[in-house]
């Protein structure tokens, strides 16, 4: 038998067609060199792995093949989606979108050169985070402060500065695993401190601190169980307690709240998500949470507290390594004066407007998409229905909020085909598959983008009407 292979041009062969031409001056010479060593590569494994039953593709569909790898390549993975899932914080969703003040600052700080370590009235040196540091103060009520790359940055941080070579006491109770193989204990060992656990999972008492402590601790530290609960019978000792105890012994009492907040979210109905302010107020020496969970600004690790720990954290080596950059700074630096004033925050910055929206205009919106739908659109099996978001992100998951949104029926269309095919749409809309139906929650969706659901769930009808014809037809 002849091998098969004998008929296929190579790379320069290729390169001498007119229709290759054309790509070479679309995209460049180099581009088209790869997607055609690719293309000739996928080529020659699929005949040797085959047995030598394909067939060799012709020119023009050589041609074809490299065009479309050329096109894949060249599409951006990195790409804005509408989020209907409801979570507000969604983290792989990239969690909070920033506020319109925030991204303008961005934009003017990333152009060009800015003051980013530079004192404009004297002219001299001056410290990185000089641009949130009055803002951090004033609204946590902190002594100082510093800004890492994120929360898990700032825990990484605090036991490298305080308590490398020591002991940390922690209540086996708060012992947690946050996403993505971030376990305190293997953190700790990352560290080199040596993790005290005390109490149990249910309960931790103020004793069992106190017993822990001797000569070698490096610090008390709380962890917020974030996405994690233990309920029932429990108790734990309060951070006033502890702070007490701290203060006693001269050792650090660190609050890792995560998600912790600037503002009280009570007024969202949200009960027992952690406050920043609350905590310094309660005595901690030093309080981390992240930048982009509750206080809706851009990734980072806020750590704030006493003037004498916040300084042995950010006099630390590992500093250099964690620290964030000008655009991250412009962000959060605009975001922070937002708070200034809170009724601005809860207009402008985007999750707490979210949260804001009362579940009557989410109803409207709702309505509305539903009445826009061509009534050929799944007429009968879309419906506009109450459902309720979360905040995600780590935050209390137990707590759910009253929503609005569009629930597409599983028996017009499965609901993992709809998710399948909403996702890869343009633009990518993210929704819910439940009860086997799909959800859209309208509490995560812009009310601008709503335009684009109407459109893309119309599309959706349109292609499942043609499938069921070519299906018809195949039959006949
Ligand atoms: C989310 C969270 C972290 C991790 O924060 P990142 O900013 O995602 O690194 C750490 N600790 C707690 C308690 C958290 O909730």
């Amino acid at each position: 038998m002849q091998n098969p292979l004998r008929h296929l041009p190579s790379v320069n062969e290729l390169l001498t067609a007119p229709s290759v031409k054309v790509l070479v001056d679309r995209a460049s010479h180099n581009t088209v060199v790869t997607a055609a060593r690719r293309v000739l590569d996928d080529v020659r494994q699929q005949v040797k792995t085959t047995a030598h039953e394909t067939q060799v593709p012709t020119a023009s569909e050589l041609v074809d093949r490299i065009s479309d790898w050329i096109h894949q390549h060249d599409r951006a993975t990195l790409v804005p989606v509408i989020n209907g899932t409801g979570v507000l914080l969604h983290t792989g969703l990239g969690r909070a979108p920033l506020s319109n003040v925030a991204v303008q600052a961005v934009d003017q700080i990333a152009r060009g050169y800015c003051s980013l370590e530079v004192d404009i009235a004297s002219g001299k040196r001056s410290q990185r985070n000089q641009s949130v540091e009055s803002d951090l103060t004033e609204l946590t009520g902190a002594e100082a402060s510093g800004v890492v790359n994120n929360n898990s940055a700032a825990t990484l941080l605090t036991l490298s500065a305080l308590a490398q070579g020591k002991e940390v006491i922690v209540s086996r109770g708060q012992l947690v695993e946050i996403g993505g193989n971030f376990r305190l204990p293997d953190v700790m060992t990352a560290c080199g401190a040596t993790l005290r656990e005390v109490g149990t999972t249910n309960k931790t008492r103020l004793s069992d601190y106190e017993s822990a402590i001797n000569e070698n601790t490096g610090a008390i530290m709380l962890v917020h169980p974030s996405n994690y609960r233990v309920v029932g019978f429990t108790e734990s000792v309060t951070i006033e307690a502890l702070a007490a105890l701290g203060q006693k012994h001269q050792i650090p009492v660190v609050d890792d709240i995560g998600s912790g907040a600037i503002v009280n979210f009570e007024r969202y109905k949200l009960f027992d998500e952690p406050h920043a302010p609350t905590s310094i107020k309660k005595g901690a020496d030093l309080v981390l949470f992240s930048g982009d969970k509750l206080v809706g600004g851009p990734q980072a690790g806020i750590i704030c507290g006493k003037k004498k720990w916040v300084e042995k954290l950010t006099q630390h080596p590992m500093m250099r390594a964690m620290r964030v950059d000008k655009m991250t700074l412009a962000a959060l630096a605009a975001t922070l004066k937002i708070y200034r004033d809170e009724k601005r925050a809860q207009m402008e910055i985007p999750l707490l407007a979210m949260l804001e929206t009362s579940v009557e205009n989410l109803k409207l919106r709702a309505d509305r998409i539903k009445t826009q739908l061509k009534p050929a659109a799944f007429d009968g099996f879309i419906e506009a229905v109450p459902t309720s978001s979360t905040l995600g992100g780590g935050t209390l998951p137990t707590q759910q909020i009253d929503s609005w949104g569009i629930r597409i029926d599983g028996q017009v269309a499965s609901a993992d085909r709809v998710a399948e095919q909403l996702r890869n749409g343009q633009p990518s809309i993210f929704g819910r598959v439940s009860e086997g139906a799909y959800w859209i929650d309208l509490r995560t969706v812009s009310p601008d983008e709503d335009s684009h659901l109407v459109t893309a769930i119309e599309g959706l009808a349109k292609s499942t009407a043609t499938d069921g014809e070519s299906e018809a037809s195949a039959e006949s």
